[in-house]
């Protein structure tokens, strides 16, 4: 146990936290603690048959509690909650908290406690990251039925005033019900990645949101004052007051620099000499479709539909899937919609996959390879694909492409599955299929693949991960794949010029595009087409504007001569701090 001494101090002291930014804002306002939920009662039951009623009891208010907030969201934030739904249901959940009360004679409390750790270990030792955040929702639904069990419900109450939100954690079924209260301001997690469940539902509620403050909760006492700062991932409680000051000052200048960019959203998207720039947008759910339009995207460039997957558990059938890919085609009006196909396996697995995750999952069968080994679970999704194309301008994107020949043989099961439903008399469209270039092998041979793909896709957090043999969810290794690293650069140019040899499409999808430092170098390697996810859009759009062809160009070229990609962020901010300084500040960039 560490000496006194050596404790934090008392957070009424001022308190900086670093967290993750989740979900882009500030806020500034009195935090509200919710308190940890306490150890369960370790006692041997008195009656096992009443603790097994007890038990059952707070599973069927759990999961009437768990549908309120389900019904309250919509379909598709509907699906985060489905999971805890299927999860609170499962047997080997239930039977297993029966079993410790009427065998070992535990108090359900304990015994719900015992189920809960036993269940979430091998999820938690995966080095799957899928596996660990549903241990994750396995924490959250044992905390809903303890509460129930306890008769604790009123926790989540919150007082009569605007708030800053700091909990432990958040379940989904929290997070829906409380973000949407108008007094939360903003919300900090001890736990949490900016991939959670949570962070997606504050982000969809344009919720200010840092996560990951770990150890933060013990450190507060009493109700200070706190500022989020969800652009930089900063909590500082009981700030003094010029930091509240300033803080109150860049969330203003936040909203409204966000909101006049907002303003220029629809305006023709140009550099400052006049070359024009698509701007599409990245999502995961459906939902984002409408908001991702309505923020200037002029459609939607990467639609990662193993979500849909993953977020269910299950694989949605061939019309389930035609009504998602059509509301998502009619949130985009006359823009393109690219669906990409399932890119499962690697860190994306659903319950229950029965895919073997072999030596090193990132190297195995993943994305297009795992399709065109379970060419079933592509068929019905390219059914769908094509079903779907006859409501607007749908485009078919191939995740992983390695080879040519990995593209004939996508290409040929498409042509089946059009010729299939052209017999069966079901109305359907033929779309453009590209390939994404995101292997050193596509990027070394772009120009072969771009013969025969319609389009393609640059997505640099795979290929940046390939090429430094880097593990992009392994933080020990994550400073080597920096994407502005010159041997990446020099991969770009390369994929430039290959698609330019047939004059196909390139989009870069990657987050490379979003990246504030990153973006003068792509524009300058000659990419005229983004996707990037929504909350980057604005600033996307204002640094393309401010920006000349001829010096991002000088700058690329004289980018890819350095020997790091330190050297390469030290060039771009000195050569371009006159023009974008103020930009990169209000992304939270020193
Ligand atoms: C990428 O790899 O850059 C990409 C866009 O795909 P994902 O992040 O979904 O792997
Ligand atoms: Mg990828």
């Amino acid at each position: 146990m560490s000496a006194p001494s050596e404790l934090p101090p008392p957070s009424t002291e001022r308190l900086e936290v670093a967290g993750i930014a989740a979900s882009l804002g500030i806020a500034v306002g009195t935090v509200h603690v919710v308190p940890r939920t306490g150890r369960a009662p370790r006692r041997r039951a008195q009656d096992r048959a009443r603790e097994v009623d007890r038990l059952k009891t707070a599973l069927e208010a759990t999961r009437a509690e768990l549908q309120v907030a389900r019904d309250g969201l919509d379909e598709e934030m509907g699906l985060v909650l489905d999971a805890l739904l299927l999860m609170h249901s499962d047997r080997l959940f239930v039977d297993a908290t029966v079993e410790r009360i009427e065998r070992d004679g535990l108090v359900a409390e304990w015994a719900l406690e015992r189920t809960v750790a036993s269940l979430k270990a091998p999820l938690l030792a995966s080095t799957n990251r899928y596996f660990r955040e549903r241990a994750e929702d396995l924490e959250h639904v044992g905390a809903h039925v303890l509460r129930h069990l306890r008769g604790d419900t009123d926790r989540w109450t919150l007082p009569e005033r605007e708030l800053v939100l700091v909990a432990a954690d958040l379940s989904p079924a929290d997070a829906a019900r409380l973000l949407g209260d108008p007094r939360v301001l903003a919300v900090v997690t001890e736990t949490g990645s900016a991939t959670s469940h949570t962070a997606l539902l504050a982000r969809a509620l344009e919720v200010p949101a840092v996560v990951g403050t770990r150890g933060l909760l013990d450190r507060i006492e009493g109700t200070p004052e706190a500022v989020v700062d969800a652009l930089r991932g900063r909590v500082i409680v009981a700030p003094d007051a010029a930091e509240r000051d300033a803080a109150i000052d860049r969330g203003a200048r936040f909203l409204r620099f966000a909101s006049s960019l907002r303003d220029r959203a629809h305006e023709a998207l140009r550099t400052a000499d006049g070359d024009a720039v698509e701007l599409l947008a990245n999502i995961e759910l459906p939902a984002e479709a409408g908001a991702a339009c309505a923020h200037g995207a002029t459609g939607i460039g990467l639609y990662r539909t193993e979500y849909l997957y993953l977020e269910r558990g299950a694989l949605p059938d061939e019309e389930s899937q035609l009504e998602v890919y059509r509301s998502v085609v009619e949130a985009a009006g006359t823009g393109p919609v690219v669906l990409r196909t399932f890119d499962l396996g690697g860190d994306k697995l659903p319950h229950g996959a029965r895919t073997t995750r072999g030596p090193n999952p990132a190297l195995g069968l993943r994305a297009l390879r795992l399709s065109l080994r379970r060419p079933a679970l592509f068929r019905t999704q390219v059914r769908a694909v094509l079903r779907a194309a006859v409501s607007g301008d749908v485009r078919l994107l191939l995740p992983l492409v390695t080879t040519v020949d990995e593209l004939r043989r996508a290409r040929a099961i498409v042509e089946e599955c059009a010729r299939e439903l052209e017999a069966e008399g079901v109305a359907h469209a033929r779309v453009p299929i590209g390939a994404m270039v995101e292997v050193p092998a596509a990027a070394l041979r772009t120009e072969r693949l771009a013969r025969e793909a319609d389009f393609l896709s640059v997505g640099t957090n795979d290929l940046a991960q390939y090429t430094f043999a880097a593990d992009r969810g392994d933080p020990d290794v994550s400073e080597l794949a920096d994407p502005l690293d010159p041997a990446l650069l020099l991969l770009l140019r390369s994929i430039v010029d290959g698609a330019a040899r047939h004059d196909r499409p390139l989009t870069m999808c990657g987050d490379m595009a979003a990246d504030p430092l990153a973006l003068p170098v792509v524009l300058g390697l000659g990419f005229r087409r983004l996707s990037t996810p929504l909350a980057a859009l604005p600033f996307v759009q204002e640094t393309v504007r401010r920006v000349d062809t001829p010096t991002l160009r000088a700058l690329a070229a004289e980018a890819i001569e350095l020997d790091s990609a330190v050297e390469v962020r030290a060039l771009v901010r000195s050569s371009l701090d006159g023009s974008l300084g103020d930009l990169w500040t209000e992304q939270g960039l020193g």
